[in-house]
């Protein structure tokens, strides 16, 4: 599999001004989300024929049933993940790479799980030919890195059914776990501040519509039903 890695030019570059100008009319103060927002070319973790898609503040369908996350959506995980320099970050749903890109461009050292083969190649031929060096791991995210805790943050990028336990453990004390959390249509954007050893504050904030993080069964139950719609 070879990536065409095309240019990032004044044009795309414009574009991004926009859309950062977008996302910050939507309320995202966090000046060092949007200054990374406007480095990372996001036309480029899309396919080219969808340019004008890139730059709009829209999630969009990436291959294997998954999409790349809203610039919105990003860029407001991004901001309650409140990353400082040096941040090990734990992401679960690599997806297309772009979430991870702009946690790299704000200086965090980032983990990355993601559970389809497919993207998980993708992204990891992509993103080193971006210039960006993520840890990117096959495998489930329910399980998070337990070899590699613990994490100063962790972000989920999928809906959540429930708050995964391990994830809770593999948090340092005085961490952040940004996680949207229902079993629905609908998730609850979800703050939890690891506060000691075993004690956790968990804040509710706004709705999203995530893609479901799914378990290994549901996975397998998944792409059991894909063959027989083929
Ligand atoms: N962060 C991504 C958004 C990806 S959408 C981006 O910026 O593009 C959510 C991703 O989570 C999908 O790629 C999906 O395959 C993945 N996912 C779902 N369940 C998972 C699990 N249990 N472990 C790891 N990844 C999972």
């Amino acid at each position: 599999m070879s990536i065409n890695i095309t240019t990032d030019t004044f044009k795309h570059q414009g574009m991004r001004k926009q859309l950062v100008k977008e996302v910050r009319a939507k309320g995202i103060t966090d000046e060092r989300v949007l200054a990374a927002m406007e480095r990372v070319p996001r036309h480029l973790f899309l396919d080219p024929a969808f340019l004008a898609q890139a730059y709009s503040d829209y999630a969009f369908r990436i291959g294997a049933g998954q999409t790349i996350s809203q610039p919105y959506t990003v860029a407001y995980q991004s901001s309650l993940l409140d990353i400082k320099k040096g941040d090990k970050v734990l992401e679960i749903g690599t997806g297309s790479g772009y979430q991870c890109s702009i946690l790299l461009e704000m200086g965090a050292k980032v983990y990355s799980i993601e559970r389809q083969k497919e993207l998980h190649d993708k992204a990891k031929e992509l993103l080193p030919a971006l210039g960006y060096n993520p840890k990117l791991f096959y495998g489930d995210g329910y399980k998070g890195l337990p070899a590699f805790a613990p994490f100063d943050k962790i972000i989920v990028t999928a809906a959540a059914p429930y708050i995964p336990e391990d994830l809770k453990k593999q948090l340092k004390t005085g961490g952040i776990l940004v996680i949207p959390v229902g079993a629905g249509n609908v998730q609850v954007m979800t703050t939890i501040f690891k506060t000691g050893d075993t004690t956790f504050e968990t804040h509710e904030l706004k709705d999203f519509r995530f893609v479901p993080m799914l378990t290994n069964k549901e996975w397998g139950e998944e792409k059991m039903a894909q063959k027989f719609r083929k």
